[in-house]
């Protein structure tokens, strides 16, 4: 199912969480980064369009300036992030650099969904910069957002992406290989959910645990973007970012991961 969702999509919205992003010691990837823009840049010669959504502005900031690491002021925070997210796509930029391909920022905020004007503006910038072959690297603007009018979560936020491009697949790249009936980090026995035909018997049937590392959202989140994407027709896969070739060999049918399937 995961080989046959990814060569039916085109248009792919691929998401990045923070845990990805990281290394243990809490310092941004560059490795990982390089990974994902060289299998990027293979889908993309194989017809694919790519739209990326990549956190990671704090973890970005505290590798700059880790003496901020203690300070939880929002106003802080806030500046962290500022610092952060250019010094994730100045990674980012490094990365698809070395394979050829351009990339574009967009930084949203939870209102540019909900106004008609900024949503065609979004939508245009997008396809303009996609059909260029161009990346469009999507994140929250953090700098100027607040609890009330954030999205939150990127999760969240990728998949209002996908449904604003009109994707055909979204991907959240995590460290787990998929929803699992229970937390696998904390029981070893936990068996991976492979499909998703239905999110509410889902929910009746899975322990959610709680988050670890960088993550904000967990798996509750990644339930929510499901619940977007597939009442869109999206299917929404949820794989494992920290395996070798990942994009290739969930391609490939290698690689274990949770497809959630489109209802429209
Ligand atoms: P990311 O930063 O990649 O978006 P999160 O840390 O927010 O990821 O969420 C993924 C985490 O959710 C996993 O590392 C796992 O420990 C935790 N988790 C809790 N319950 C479950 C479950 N039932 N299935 C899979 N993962 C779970």
């Amino acid at each position: 199912m995961i080989k046959k969702v990814i060569a039916e999509a085109r248009k792919i919205v691929i998401k990045i969480g923070s845990n990805t992003l990281a290394k243990a010691d809490g310092k941004i990837n560059p490795d990982f980064m390089a990974e994902l823009a060289s299998q990027c840049a293979d889908l993309m010669a194989r017809g694919k369009q790519i739209v990326l959504v990549s956190s990671g502005a704090q973890v970005a900031g505290l590798s700059t300036l880790d003496r901020w690491a203690r300070k939880k002021d929002i106003h802080y925070r806030q500046a962290l992030c500022a610092i952060g997210q250019v010094e994730l796509m100045d990674n980012w930029r490094n990365a698809f650099g070395s394979v050829g391909i351009h990339i574009g920022q967009l930084l949203l905020t939870k209102e540019d969904f909900l106004d008609d004007q900024r949503t065609l503006n979004m939508r245009n910038t997008i396809f303009t910069l996609v059909d260029e072959g161009v990346v469009p690297i999507i994140n929250e603007n953090d700098s100027v957002s607040y609890d009330e009018i954030k999205i939150g979560d990127n999760d969240n936020l990728s998949a209002h992406t996908a449904i604003l491009w009109s994707a055909d697949l979204l991907i959240l790249l995590s460290d787990i290989d998929g929803v699992y009936d229970k937390n696998p980090k904390e029981f070893p026995d936990a068996r991976l959910i492979g499909e998703v035909p239905d999110l509410e018997s889902l929910r009746n049937t899975i322990t959610i645990g709680s988050t670890n590392g960088f993550g904000t959202g967990g798996i509750a989140t990644k339930l929510e973007a499901a619940e977007k994407v597939t009442s869109y027709g999206i299917p929404m896969l949820l794989a494992n970012g920290g395996r070798p070739r990942f994009l290739e060999a969930l391609a490939g049918g290698t690689q274990e991961g949770t497809v959630f399937l489109a209802r429209a």
